[in-house]
This record gives C-alpha cells, structure tokens and sequence, in this order.
C-alpha cells in the first residue's frame, strides 16, 4: 500500500461535508463559434505536444493511485476528480489524431471528436478543481506528470477563450497594470513610504546598481504589508546590497495560471529585464510559490537563454544567509510547524530551504504527518483561490490541511508562501478555527538577535 493511502485523510474529528454535485458553470472570452473554439484549443494543444507529453498520454494503467493523492477527490470520493481524468478532452484528441492507433481510434469511432461543449465541462475540471499541486505526479507509478499536462490544457483552454472569469480578469490586469491586485508602481511607492514612516526601517526603491534584487507578490503588499518591513529588517541586519525596482517588482505570475504563455512571458521578462538593468547577481522571489515555479524552472525557458543572474525562494535566501553567518537569531519558544507550499517543495525541489532556517533559529519544528514532499496542498494554489464558484470545493479540501496542522501538536504554524496563507484566512474564518498561518519571513524578522547574543 502506498504511504498516502494509509489512513482517509478526513479520518478524524474535523467538520464533515455533504458531498453536492457542484453547479458547472463555464465562462467564455471573445465571440468564437464552437468550432473555432475546438479548433484553436486542438492546435494549441498540439503545439505544446513532444515526446514525452505523448507518453504521458499513452501509458496510463488507470491504477487510480493518483486519485488518492488528490485533496479535491479525497474530499469529495467524486470520480469526475479523478486527477487524470482532469486531461480526458485532450487525451482523447491524443488517442484520436495523432497517437500510434489514430487510424483504428478514427475508423471505429473510439475515441469520439473532442466538442466545445466538453471543453466548456473541462473548465470546471482543469481550473476550479486543480492546484496543479503534483501530488497526483508524485505517486503515479507510470511516473505522468498530470499536473504539468493540466497546465498545457489550460494554454489550450485560453486559446479557446475558455478560461474562469476571475482568473481571465486577475491575468489581464497583471499584464495591464503590472500587478493582478492593483499594487502598481505609484501604489508600491506609497506603501514603501508609509512602512518606512511606520517602522523606522529604509527599503530601497530603485537603486540604480545592487548585488540583490528582491521581488515582491501583491499578495504580500496589499494583504500582508509586514512582509515589507520582515524584509527591511533582515537585508540590513544580513548587511546586503539590495534594493526592489519599480519597473520589475510584481514576482505572480497569473499569465501562467490562467494558460496564457505571451502574458506569462511578459510577466517574467519585467523581472529579468529589471534584475539586468540594475546588474543584480542575485534575484530573490518572495513568499509566493508558484511565483518561484514560473520564474526559477520557466524563465530561462521564456527568456531563451540562461538567465545572466542566479534565482532562489526567499526560503533559499534565508536558508544561505543562516549558512553564512550573517543572521544572528534568537530561539522561537513557541513549537512550530510548516506548511510547504507545493510549488517550492515539491514541484520546486526547495524542500530542505525552510527546514535549514529552522534549525539556525534551533526551533522546536514539529513536521505534520504527511509534511515535506508529500505534503497536502492548501487548495487555493493554481488560480484556484480566485475562483468563487470554488469555494465549496476548496474549503473542503482545507479540512484535510487543518488536521494535518492539529495532528503536528505545534502551538503555531508558518507558511512561505501567501496565496497559501490567504486559504489559510480564508479556511480559518470559514470554519472559526483558532489556528492562524504565519510566514517564515516574519517569523526570522521577528527572531533577529541585535543584541548579538544568540547563535550565529
Ligand atoms: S496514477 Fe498514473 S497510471 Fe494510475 S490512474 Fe493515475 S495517471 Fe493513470
Ligand atoms: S495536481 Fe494536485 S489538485 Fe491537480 S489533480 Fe493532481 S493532486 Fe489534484
């Protein structure tokens, strides 16, 4: 038996849900007949098909291991959220046009033509009920990596102007105002000003040269602006040459999310373009986790050649500047634990990051069954959390993540990344729980030892 089938994950005392068949609703973008539809996601599709995409398709062994590893199936024991069904539209083309036996697939109608209205079913499948966590890749045994095949689905669902609404909108206005929640630049600078005035800390904006360029989520400055200040403190206590730039700041990446390669391009290359102008060594990406995905294992994919400047989590950053010697730190006397946000973890290989800032502040870390790699996901990752037609599912889906944050005995819990900590809110205040999700940023902010007594 696999480890993550051992025990149902809502095998304890956490609120049950009745299990409704949730109202499909698909939203749509441009005046497109369905056949224009079909045809542009199919091409779209194929373009991102290749070797090993092809295989994906064609060795499935309908095991139904990846369905256990999904919180959105687990929740909801609905077969429709079947991980790699989640792809069948695309899988079916597959089978139909292009795979080893499209002329008998064709010839005896097994696999009937993909139609618009499967595409506009899909929507619910590939966007409201899919964190592209890869815990469903982490278990397949045919080694498919669904997550990864949904985010080529979902290129195909934008081109067909099929993507959730919310998600569609957030997308735009990243790739219109530089920021997908209204922090622009004139919006940045003010708030920069304002914590400056507040904490008595300097956040330098747009030095001309730095050996650092930290970036920023909108999450992290309209929601959580202390993540600022946590950031102010540690550069200068770390003694780094940093600043932010008003030109390449917002570190989310909706494009990418909501399927939209040219906007996932345009978002990154602001990065890239304001690390080069201000010769930085070293980019930093912030609390956020797909933010690390889209830019540290896609950028120089986007780019086109290798970045000309290293990438690291801020959880990276962190753990290296402990490594170094340059934070002195006092212990935590709360136990804590950690939520890994998939897409630093697991997708992003950046699992040990937060356990080494752990051990330099010698916490008491309490690890939550099933943590690390295998960790459950908050189910608000991959646009999932814009998505009000989600909520049901998502916040069903979070009871798995507040038994597993109970089941760690630690009094507190830390995150790095905020779209998780915004389900954590989200979860929290829905079900009146009394756990909060911190941030691992804050928690160091909040440790540094200026006395100079603790460990170094
Ligand atoms: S785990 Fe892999 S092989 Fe098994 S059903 Fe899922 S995709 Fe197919
Ligand atoms: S990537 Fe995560 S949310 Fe999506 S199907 Fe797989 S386990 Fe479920």
């Amino acid at each position: 038996m696999n480890e993550l089938d051992a025990k149902h994950p809502l095998d304890f005392d956490a609120p049950r849900f009745s299990i409704k068949k949730p109202v499909v609703r698909s939203d749509a973008q441009g005046e497109l007949s369905d056949a224009e539809r079909v045809d542009r996601a199919m091409k779209a599709f194929a373009r991102d098909m290749n070797s090993t995409t092809a295989a994906y398709l064609e060795s499935c062994v309908h095991c139904g291991h990846c369905a256990q590893a999904c919180h959105f199936y687990v929740t909801s024991q609905d077969a429709r959220y079947t991980p790699i069904w989640k792809v069948e539209p695309f899988k079916q083309a597959w089978k139909r046009e292009a795979g080893p036996f499209a002329w008998l697939t064709r010839t005896f109608d097994l696999k009937p033509a993909v139609t618009a209205d499967e595409l506009r079913e899909w929507q619910e499948l590939l966007y409201d009920s899919c964190t592209m966590c890869g815990r469903c890749s982490m278990v397949c045994p045919m080694g498919i990596d669904i997550a990864a095949l949904v985010g080529l689905a979902r290129h195909a669902m934008f081109e067909a102007g099929l993507v959730p609404h919310e998600l569609w909108a957030v997308a735009e206005r990243a790739e219109r105002e530089g920021s997908p929640l209204g922090a622009t630049p004139k919006v940045l600078k003010e708030r920069i000003e304002w914590l400056e005035d507040e904490h008595e800390v300097e956040i330098p904006l747009d030095k001309p040269k730095a050996e650092v360029l930290m970036t920023l989520s909108s999450i992290g400055i309209m929601k959580y602006p202390s993540s600022l200040t946590a950031l102010a403190k540690v550069m200068k206590h770390a003694g780094y040459d940093w600043t932010l730039r008003s030109d390449g700041y917002e570190a989310t990446n909706f494009g990418m999310l909501s399927g939209n390669l040219a906007w996932q391009k345009a978002l990154s290359l602001r990065l890239i373009n304001a690390a080069i102008a201000c010769e930085a060594k070293l980019l930093v990406l912030p609390e956020c986790g797909h933010a690390y995905g889209a830019l540290r294992w896609q950028g120089a994919n986007l780019y086109g050649k290798p970045l000309p400047f290293e990438v690291l989590h801020i959880s990276e950053f962190l753990a290296r500047a402990m490594r170094e010697g340059r934070l002195r730190t006092r212990r935590p006397t709360a136990s804590l634990t950690y939520h890994d946000p998939c897409q630093v973890s697991r997708r992003g290989g950046a699992t040990g990051a937060a356990r080494e800032v752990f051990a330099g502040l010698k916490a008491d870390l309490r690890e939550m069954p099933n943590g690390g790699d295998a960790n459950w996901c908050c189910g608000g990752g991959g646009g999932v959390v814009t998505l009000h037609r989600a909520d049901e599912h998502r916040r069903r889906a979070f009871a798995i993540k507040m038994k597993q944050v109970v089941e760690s005995g630690a009094e507190k819990a830390v995150t790095s990344c905020e779209n998780c900590r915004l389900s954590f809110d989200d979860g929290q205040a829905h079900y009146h729980w009394d756990r909060k999700m911190g941030s691992l940023l804050d928690l160091v902010a909040e440790h540094l030892d200026e006395a100079g007594t603790g460990p170094a």
